[in-house]
């Protein structure tokens, strides 16, 4: 057995918790064979935006914990929130005709900051049950209307919508189908506007606003093949964030309001990474111009100090089923709980208070921006793109005479990852792309720190990549 915490630190060294770790913990999207071998970074503190290992190495957050730390590590605000919630009352249901002082108000207070026409909050503890909810309602809402045939939901390959058995579903990642036999019925998938990856291979023809033309085309065509009439709702995330931060291009997204608008579709918006400010904006859909009948949310609700997630409906979903469908029989045991919604109040309040959606469209947004974008000038970034403060850089083999990928993809990708972190930065790789996604709180300082270390792990990434022949 490991020896007991030192009074001093209260806490045990890092081999003891990787030992403990490797043998009891089983992680989530881990080859967990392969990080027992090599021992899982014990991260133990965190305060703004730098994490502390045990063992008292400050790392630069780059990714907000996973994409959820809007307001930073260490605020007192919200830690005071709960622990006075927690006092007062640590749970009750609302299930059973009861609610509660920290649900009535957060639910009123996310309203107000909901677009246009959003009135009306289902709780639930996650991301991927936000979208098992909007899954079930938005069917509801179809019978509601008389248009029980209305069933199939489309969504798009290399989309993340969580990792319940219907949130995969909805999402498009392949591994996540290939391993256990998904997506169940009822759920079809169109192509990503992802220019670097698909559209920029298609020849010299084709545009960036041409391909994501394209790409939103392939909605209508979709709807054409399954038939309105059996058609639910389009689902799909503003950015996409797990499948490597694709920005679409400025042709897409008003190319799929006009066809959910001629279409009698609903149009779901996942909002779990875009949601509270993330790209400078309120929603994603603010900052795309987007009209959705429905938004999951997540992450940025609570910043992660507790866990939450929600579906946002809006007036024209909420209404007819209001009206028609009597009991909906769906829900969490801690839907609403009262400290996550006592951590969102919290968490509300600093977003406005220190107006930091405002300071990532005009200040840190546009500052971070104008230096991620010079990482291109780096001989193995193939592009660099950001919006607000979520970015991803492309690494690729060659540039010159034309862009040439790596054959392995992901390699270079993982290999970036360690060598970021081992240069006290974290970014995270999914392929070949390197993304990014901090705190809205990050300073002009810690944003120069940022792609500094960004620029040091790239040319470390160069000189070891030639060393494994990677690059010849
Ligand atoms: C993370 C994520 C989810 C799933 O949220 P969980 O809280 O992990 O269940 C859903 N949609 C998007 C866009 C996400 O990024």
């Amino acid at each position: 057995m490991p020896g007991a915490p030192t009074a001093q630190s209260n806490l045990r060294s890092a081999a003891e918790y990787q030992a403990m770790d490797a043998a009891h913990h089983w992680h989530p999207f881990t080859d967990t064979g392969h990080l027992a071998k090599k021992g899982a970074r014990v991260i133990a503190k965190a305060k703004g935006c730098w994490l502390e290992t045990v063992d008292g190495e400050r790392i630069l957050d780059g990714m907000a914990g996973l994409w959820c730390v809007n307001v930073g590590y260490g605020r007192e605000e919200i830690v005071e929130a709960v622990a006075r919630q927690m006092r007062e009352l640590p749970f009750y249901n609302t299930f059973f005709q009861t609610t509660h002082p920290p649900a009535a108000e957060f639910a009123a207070a996310l309203a107000e900051v909901a677009p246009e026409g959003f009135n009306r909050i289902f709780f639930t503890n996650s991301g991927s049950e936000a979208n098992d909810t909007v899954f079930r309602l938005a069917r509801v809402y179809w019978d509601c209307m008389g248009k029980p045939s209305k069933k199939i939901f489309i969504g798009r390959k290399n989309a993340y919508h969580g990792s319940t058995v219907v949130g995969a579903s909805l999402g498009g990642m392949g591994a996540m189908h290939g391993q256990s036999g998904l997506p169940i019925e009822g759920i079809e998938h169109i192509g990503q506007p992802w220019w670097f990856g698909e559209g920029r291979t298609m020849g010299p023809g084709v545009s960036e606003d041409g391909f994501g033309l394209m790409r939103a085309r392939e909605l209508e065509a979709k709807i054409e093949e399954i038939g309105e009439e059996n058609v639910c709702a389009f689902i799909a995330e503003p950015i996409q964030g797990a499948g490597g931060v694709v920005i679409p291009p400025d042709s897409y997204w008003p190319e799929i309001q006009r066809i959910c608008d001629e279409r009698e579709i609903l149009l779901i918006v996942d909002e779990v990474i875009c949601g509270f400010g993330r790209t400078g904006n309120w929603w994603g859909s603010d900052t795309f111009n987007i009209k959705p009948d429905l938004m999951p949310i997540a992450k940025g609700m609570t910043s992660g100090y507790i866990p939450m997630g929600g579906l946002m409906i809006s007036d024209k979903v909420a209404e007819p089923v209001i009206d028609k469908a009597g009991e909906f029989f769906h829900g969490y045991t801690y839907s609403g709980h009262p400290a996550a919604c006592a951590a969102g109040l919290a968490n509300l309040r600093i977003l406005k208070e220190e107006k930091l959606v405002e300071r990532v469209r005009d200040d840190i947004g546009p500052y971070l921006q104008e230096r991620w974008l010079k990482l291109v000038d780096h001989p193995l970034v193939g592009e660099a793109r950001i919006r607000g403060l979520v970015g991803a850089l492309e690494l690729v083999k060659r540039k010159e005479p034309t862009i040439e990928m790596f054959e392995e993809r992901g390699r270079a990708g993982e290999i970036c990852r360690d060598l970021s972190v081992e240069h006290g930065l974290v970014m995270r790789h999914v392929g070949d792309a390197m993304i990014i996604s901090p705190p809205l709180t990050l300073s002009e300082g810690e944003a120069d720190v940022l792609v500094e270390r960004a620029w040091q792990t790239l040319d470390a990434l160069a000189d070891r990549l030639t060393r494994d022949g990677l690059l010849s």
